[in-house]
């Protein structure tokens, strides 16, 4: 029998979607002949071993752009053990990059495939293939890859997705880690900036219920007692539009999770590692979410004060609106933490100043703020414009409110890294 093996690397970095990939992985395997799966920091010399053991060797990544420049050089070797093997080396990426630029990821990173979706539905069906199949063979039969054809172009299969995701989970037991519960997929609105609407081409799905509620509980099983939910927005969930909240739906997620757990979590929503929309924050949904979540910060995104800008980059809500969520939150007793991001394309001199001016009167309402640097990402409206640069009118305003203690965020390391995007994406030149 032929064996395989398939190699996940792991970061740091993106560690809660590796448990979730992981998950996929170990349930695929379990169910499989002939395929071994392990987990690793250093693929390179993982793959350089395993070549010696097994008929084909299946490496996966999953990348979010800014970790590819410190990804190049691990790229390139494996890229040199794959002229040398051939297809007994199979290269695959998923994740937010892969979906934004797949065929960058074939051409330019030198991937062999491109996941660019819904890895539930598409990794066993793309695993099958590569295991099982034929080779020689177009991926045509499996949905939301791209890779090169027999002639090197590239193709992009068909889109598919399920009405609900399933088929994952937040807990890995090759890992040994658990993640925050997903409860929500994909986004309804388009802000310009953001990769996640593009993804799933603007359709907003839920897991049910009785599923959240049932992760939830086997986590809990599992010594967990603090559990954090995970949403592009988090009073989004149940929405039937995705564009208005449903309290009632929220109200039904928390109550029967805190009672799948025998009452005795601690539930997160809202807060790292996610955020609301500053529209979905309303007296209903804070009374309802105020009586189970123990967070007391929320994170709002309001990414700027300028009720122009906010138009330009299709936020869908205005300043006055981040003013309210900001004034509810703080009567239900949170701490509201908000997002800017500075440098946004066609910012001028006028929006920093309505951008600062917010900052500073949110600061002294007592809100935490955390900043953040404009990245052209690949997929988005916004991937050939400028790079987003700090205006020293931020940076005055910043130092105030830093020593107000007030102040979070990597807006430094961001300016950095959305640089090389920039000459990443408007360079055409091979990178492995
Ligand atoms: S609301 Fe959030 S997730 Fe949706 S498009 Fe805007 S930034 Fe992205």
């Amino acid at each position: 029998m032929r064996r395989s093996i398939i190699v996940l690397k792991y970061s740091e970095d993106n560690r809660y979607t590796l448990v979730y990939l992981s998950s996929i992985l170990e349930s695929y395997v379990a169910s499989r002949r002939g395929v071994d799966y392990v987990v690793s920091r250093d693929p390179l010399s993982t793959v350089v071993r395993a070549v010696e053991s097994y008929d084909r060797v299946i490496v996966m990544y999953s990348l979010m752009t800014p970790q590819i420049f410190s990804l190049i050089e691990e790229l390139k070797g494996l890229r040199q053990i794959k002229l040398k093997y051939g297809d007994r080396v199979m290269l695959i990426a998923g994740g937010p990059h892969a979906a934004g630029d797949p065929r960058g990821t074939v051409c330019r990173l030198g991937f062999d495939i491109a996941v660019m979706r819904e890895g539930e539905l598409t990794l066993p069906k793309l695993l099958d293939e590569i295991v099982y199949g034929d080779l020689s063979q177009e991926l045509e039969k499996v949905p939301n890859v791209a890779y090169r054809d027999s002639t090197g172009r590239v193709r992009e299969t068909w889109f598919s997705v399920w009405r609900e995701p399933h088929g994952s989970g937040p807990y890995s037991c090759r890992l040994n880690m658990s993640a925050p519960v997903e409860i929500m997929r994909g986004c309804s609105f388009a802000c310009k900036y953001c990769q996640t609407p593009r993804i799933y081409r603007f359709r907003v799905r839920y897991r049910s219920i009785c599923q959240v509620a049932t992760q939830c509980r086997a986590l809990y099983r599992r010594g967990v007692r603090t559990i954090r939910f995970l949403a592009p927005n988090g009073f989004g969930y149940g929405s039937p539009d995705g564009r208005t909240p449903a309290v009632d739906k929220i109200e039904k997620l928390l109550r029967t999770t805190y009672e799948y757990c025998e009452r005795n979590v601690k539930l997160v929503l809202g807060a790292f590692p996610s955020e609301v929309r500053p529209d979905f924050v309303t007296r209903q949904v804070l009374e309802v979410v105020s009586k189970y979540v123990d967070n007391r910060r929320l994170a709002i995104g309001a990414q700027s004060g300028s009720d122009r800008l906010l138009r330009l980059i299709g936020r869908g809500h205005d300043s006055h609106c981040v003013y309210e969520a900001v004034d509810l939150a703080i009567e239900h007793g949170f701490t509201p933490v908000v997002d800017f991001i500075f440098g946004l394309p066609g910012e001028t001199e006028r929006d920093v100043e309505d951008t600062v001016k917010m900052m500073r009167e949110l600061a002294r309402r007592g809100c935490i703020i955390r900043g953040h640097t404009f990245m052209p990402l690949p997929g988005t409206p916004f991937e050939r414009e400028p790079p987003g640069k700090i205006h020293p009118r931020y940076l005055e305003a910043l130092r105030e409110i830093a020593e107000l203690g007030r102040l979070e965020g990597y807006w430094r390391e961001q300016e950095d890294i959305a640089r090389k995007i920039h000459e990443y994406i408007t360079s055409s030149s091979l990178v492995v």
